[in-house]
This record gives C-alpha cells, sequence and structure tokens, in this order.
C-alpha cells in the first residue's frame, strides 16, 4: 500500500503549509484519518482527513451521479389547476428557458446544475481512483485538482433546492404543485453532492498527488516576514522570487496585486447593477389574458400580503438584504485594509467569511423565477416569463462573489504586524 492508504501509515504528512486567510507559516503534524488542523494563527480549518475517506468519496461521488441520472429521467413537478394539468422533468427547465430565447439563464442554470457540479464530481472521482493507479499521468491529476478548487463556490444545487420549494409556495395559490419522482433523486443529487464537497481537502489531494512541499521555512510568522509566499491554490511555500507554484503552478502572489482596487471597483459596478434589478420586473406574470410584471420588492410584499411570511422573508434577505450587507461589509475591509488598524482582526475575519459563505444564497430568486418559468406555460390562460431584472439581479450577485474572492484577507493581518513589536525590538537592540 501506498501513500497514505496504509494501515499505520499517516494519511497526511505534509509538514509546512501556509494560510491562505493570514498568511501565517504552520507545521503541521503528521495526521491520522478523523483528525483535523487548524491554522494556529487565525483558526482557518487547513486540513481536514475524514475515515475512510477515500472509499467515502468514492461511495458519494458515484450515488451522486446515478442520483443525477435519475433526476433526469423521470417527471420533476407537476402543476394542476382548473382541470389543466401538467408535468415537468428537469430537462424542461432549461428547454422551455431556451426556447423563448433567455440564453444566458438558461446558461447560468445549467453551469450551477450540471456543468460545475459534473466537472467537480468527475474530477474527484478521477483523483481518488487515481492514486492507486501510479501509471497515471501527473499533469491529468494536477489539472483535476486545480478545475475542483476553481468551481467549488460555483455549486449552486442546494440553493436551486431551496428556490423550488419558495416556488411552491408563491404558485399554492394558483395552483396545485406536486412533487414528482424526480424532486426527490434530485435531492439525493443535492445531499450526496455536500457530502462529496465536505470530503474534499484540497492539501490532501495536493498531498497525495505532488508530496510534500518544501519544509526548510523557520514557523510561527507570517510567510511574508520571512521572504516567502504561500501558494492561495495548494498551500504550499515557495521562496519570495517565485511566480508560479512548483506543486500546482498556479501564479502567485504575496498579496494579491491590487486586491483592493478590485475589490472595490466590482463593488461599485454590482451597486450599479443593483438599481435595475430592482427598478425593473424579475418576473412577468400573464393570467386570463392580462399581463402583471413584478419587481424582487413586489414579490416579497405580494408573499407578506398572502401570509406566507417565512418565505416572505427568505426572499427579503436573499435578494435585499444579503447583497447590501455584502457590498457594506466588504467596502468596510477593504476600508479595513487600506487603512492601518490593529482592532479587531479576529471579527473582521469572521465577518469576511460569512460574507463568502452567504453570498451564493442570493441566487434564490433567480431560480425561483427560472423553476415557475419552465413549470407554468399556459399561454393566455397562465404563464410566467422572466423579467429584465433577473440578469442585473445575476450580476450583482455574480459580481459580489467576485468581489469576495478577489479581496485578499491576508490584508487584515497585514496591519498586525506592520511594524511588529519583535522587530522594532530588534532594531532597538
Ligand atoms: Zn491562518
Ligand atoms: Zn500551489
Amino acid at each position: 500500500m501506498s501513500r497514505g492508504f496504509g494501515m499505520s501509515h499517516y494519511v497526511f504528512h505534509e509538514n509546512i503549509t501556509t494560510c491562505e486567510e493570514c498568511d501565517f507559516v504552520n507545521s503541521i503534524p503528521p495526521l491520522q484519518s478523523g483528525e483535523r488542523f487548524r491554522c494556529q494563527h487565525c483558526g482557518h480549518v487547513l486540513v481536514s482527513i475524514h475515515k475512510h475517506v477515500a472509499a467515502r468519496i468514492m461511495g458519494a461521488g458515484l450515488s451522486a451521479l446515478l442520483m443525477l441520472a435519475l433526476a433526469m429521467s423521470f417527471p420533476f413537478l407537476g402543476f394542476s389547476t382548473n382541470g389543466i394539468e401538467r408535468s415537468v422533468t428537469l430537462f424542461n427547465t432549461l428547454s422551455v428557458l431556451l426556447s423563448h430565447g433567455y440564453l444566458v439563464l438558461g446558461a447560468i442554470i445549467s453551469l450551477a446544475l450540471f456543468v460545475f457540479p459534473l466537472v467537480y464530481l468527475f474530477s474527484v472521482l478521477f483523483l481518488v481512483w487515481s492514486f492507486q493507479h501510479k501509471e497515471v499521468l501527473n499533469f491529468a491529476q494536477r489539472y483535476c485538482i486545480r478545475w475542483l478548487v476553481v468551481v467549488q463556490p460555483w455549486l449552486m444545487v442546494d440553493v436551486f433546492l431551496v428556490g423550488i420549494l419558495v416556488a411552491l409556495v408563491k404558485m399554492s395559490s394558483l395552483a396545485d404543485i406536486s412533487l414528482k419522482l424526480s424532486f426527490w433523486a434530485f435531492c439525493g443529487y443535492v445531499i450526496l453532492l455536500l457530502k462529496t464537497i465536505t470530503l474534499v481537502d484540497k492539501r490532501w489531494f495536493w498531498n497525495q498527488v505532488a508530496g510534500k512541499a518544501a519544509d526548510h521555512p523557520m514557523i510561527d510568522t507570517t510567510a511574508k516576514q520571512q521572504g516567502l509566499i504561500g501558494c492561495h491554490f495548494c498551500g504550499a511555500t515557495q521562496l519570495g522570487n517565485a511566480k508560479h507554484c512548483d506543486r500546482c503552478g498556479h501564479s502567485i502572489n504575496s498579496r494579491r496585486p491590487k486586491s483592493i482596487m478590485t475589490t472595490v471597483a466590482l463593488l461599485i459596478a454590482s451597486l450599479v447593477m443593483y438599481i435595475p434589478a430592482n427598478v425593473f420586473p424579475i418576473m412577468q406574470t400573464t393570467f386570463l389574458g392580462s399581463t402583471e410584471p413584478s419587481t424582487i420588492m413586489g414579490g416579497v410584499l405580494l408573499l407578506w400580503s398572502l401570509g406566507s411570511y417565512p418565505v416572505a422573508l427568505i426572499i427579503l434577505f436573499a435578494s435585499v438584504v444579503i447583497p447590501l450587507a455584502k457590498v457594506l461589509a466588504l467596502s468596510w475591509l477593504c476600508w479595513q485594509s487600506y487603512f492601518p488598524s490593529h482592532r479587531q482582526t479576529e471579527q473582521k475575519i469572521k465577518l469576511y467569511r460569512i460574507t463568502e459563505l452567504v453570498g451564493r444564497w442570493s441566487m434564490i430568486d433567480v431560480f425561483v423565477v427560472a423553476i415557475l418559468t419552465s413549470l407554468v406555460q399556459m399561454g393566455n390562460f397562465m404563464s410566467i416569463l422572466p423579467g429584465p431584472a433577473v440578469l442585473s439581479f445575476t450580476a450583482v450577485i455574480v459580481l459580489t462573489m467576485l468581489a469576495a474572492m478577489t479581496f485578499d484577507p491576508r490584508l487584515l493581518w497585514d496591519k498586525d504586524d506592520a511594524p511588529s513589536a519583535s522587530s522594532l525590538a530588534r532594531r532597538e537592540e
């Protein structure tokens, strides 16, 4: 048995890694399965090795693919009102959008629900399989790990699932919506995909593919203070003049160049898009020949007046509060990293983690509109089409997600040690 699968061997045996959130160089003890290791400086989880990780990833990943196949093969949702019945498959969700010319919305749905998850699942499964087959080309493995790190934040199957539930509530006064066989398969797909994501650890994967990172640096300070660079992608630590990571090949910087400027530019762009997203209708409902547009806020007020308070609050939070709060939080973090401040770095980093975590949930309303469009297509009697605000609202979400990604959280910690106490003391000696 080789590399980590042995009985008494360590599952993770990299010695040194740099934290991508605070730039602190950590010395990692050999870890066995079931153990996790947190950054000694900021507490960010650097490595977590689940028990029987390879077998469990295989199991969860393959079952997720099976569930997706089932979810695609049978009716997904049923819709009935006044004696008219209609049932749609998951594939209809796409075909209806495409046939009405909503190409961008169709593309977003297919990327978030199918393309990115499939890229992720196939990469993970290929990697776990390849660890036991040494003849496999190393560059294919490297590409796969890079892919899964890039694609992971854009997997939105769970958000889509909540979108379906919101759509059910929205339509409940107008029609009966029934959950068909494929819906339950889709739930299985969502749960198994999320399970796979929690089992995947990028550092463990890199360790299996490329072995240890260089282990000469001294510990207990940031990589920058030692003239080193920590790779944001794989956690390896390199010499300060390196342009590309030795291990994963990604371009590396001690601090992302123009991070604050890029983040601020993306935030301004998202604020600009926020205006049309709220002014124009996000959905157009035709009922008995008359078409009524509704904006995001209009949808929230309608749900509230119908007494669906929890769903109204979910949409209000996801579509109105979260995007604005995210812009405010990131602007404040940019301000805090631009002007030195020594206070409450832990709180700031927590705020940063929350903004990264909740951003994608704003997609709920976009998914609700897509689901209702595919479901409610009965000509003049009753039909629903996306309004112009869908695209600007999607742009708001994508731009704020990109803003959170381009922000370099290591800048927040820099102020803590800018003229670090120990280096000042050394100078005085
Ligand atoms: Zn850290
Ligand atoms: Zn790297």
